[in-house]
């Protein structure tokens, strides 16, 4: 990803691709004090551009990091780096972080420093329409006492990361978590949400990220009549559920096939909600 010709915005100015590094003393590496967010533009237009920006502030202020740039200064940002690649649909990768200005555990010197950077990426599962299939998760979401679990941190990917790997190992696309106390979380990458008699059940975000791409399904499902229940969901559950889906940015809407010993269908509700999302993210569907 990183021998290629191109611009990345670097701490308020465009740097060439190549240049865009940091030093090997940078807190972040060594104690993971960065914040990311991940966005798609359709058509040259960010979806939800702002709603990305805010949350990126939100996740350092959680993190207690000082940021250098508005919300509109990063908004600004990744419209200038589609524009200097000369990107159309791509996925935008903005990402903030503790620089090598103090070292050790106590980071209070350090500076934030800001990055955006883009590139084409189609569909994040090559299987997508056709469903993917996960395995089990080794590893649960943390409480929210012991990590924080509201800010879009690069630490809490490690879980992640090594889940996936773990899955891919033994041949699945990705990996279904559960959170601390056994109940059905999310993916390594994406939200959880199920079908079952008509009606969709997804896990109350209340140790993993309430994804904007899951709020944006929420609204859409309401707009098509279908009552949408948050609650708790136990594994056990999945025996009875017709259809499961994922969302994410990058994943969009994403059907599963099955999910370690459950299987489901890759039915209508998911599909009429796939096609929803994806027109909605082209302007072919009102926001409202
Ligand atoms: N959970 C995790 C762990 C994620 O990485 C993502 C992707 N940001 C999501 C959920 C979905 O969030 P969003 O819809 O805002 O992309």
């Amino acid at each position: 990803y990183d021998d290629r010709d191109g611009k990345i915005w670097y701490d308020g100015k465009l740097v060439d691709w190549r240049d865009a590094n940091v030093h090997i003393l940078t807190h972040a590496m060594h104690y993971a004090s960065s914040v990311f967010e991940g966005q798609r533009a359709y058509g040259g237009t960010v979806f939800e551009l702002t709603r990305h920006s805010q949350r990126l502030h939100k996740s350092a202020k959680i993190m207690g990091m000082s940021m250098p740039f508005s919300v509109e200064e990063i908004d600004q940002a990744c419209k200038d780096v589609l524009e200097a690649n000369g990107l159309v649909d791509a996925y935008l990768r903005p990402v903030a972080w503790r620089g090598p200005e103090e070292m050790g555990v106590a980071a209070q010197k350090t500076k934030t420093h800001v990055a955006v950077a883009a590139w084409e990426w189609g569909d994040y599962f090559a299987d997508k329409a056709k469903g993917i299939r996960l395995d089990i998760a080794p590893w649960r979401r943390p409480a929210p006492y012991t990590a924080p679990v509201d800010a879009k941190a690069a630490g809490l990917y490690m879980i992640c990361t090594m889940s996936k790997h773990h899955a891919a190992d033994r041949g699945f696309d990705d990996a279904l978590m559960m959170d601390w106390r056994g109940q059905v979380a999310e993916a390594t990458g994406a939200n959880a949400f199920f079908v079952k008699d008509g009606v969709l059940h997804t896990p109350t975000p209340d140790c993993f990220l309430n994804g904007i791409t899951r709020q944006t399904v929420m609204d859409l499902a309401k707009r098509r009549g279908i009552e949408v229940v948050e609650r708790a969901i136990w594994p056990e559950e999945l025996e009875e559920m017709q259809q499961f889906f994922l969302t994410g940015s990058a994943a969009e809407v994403t059907p599963v096939r099955s999910a370690g010993p459950w299987n489901f269908e890759v039915g209508e509700l998911t599909l009429g909600l796939m096609n929803d999302y994806s027109k909605l993210v082209r302007g072919q569907l009102s926001n409202s």
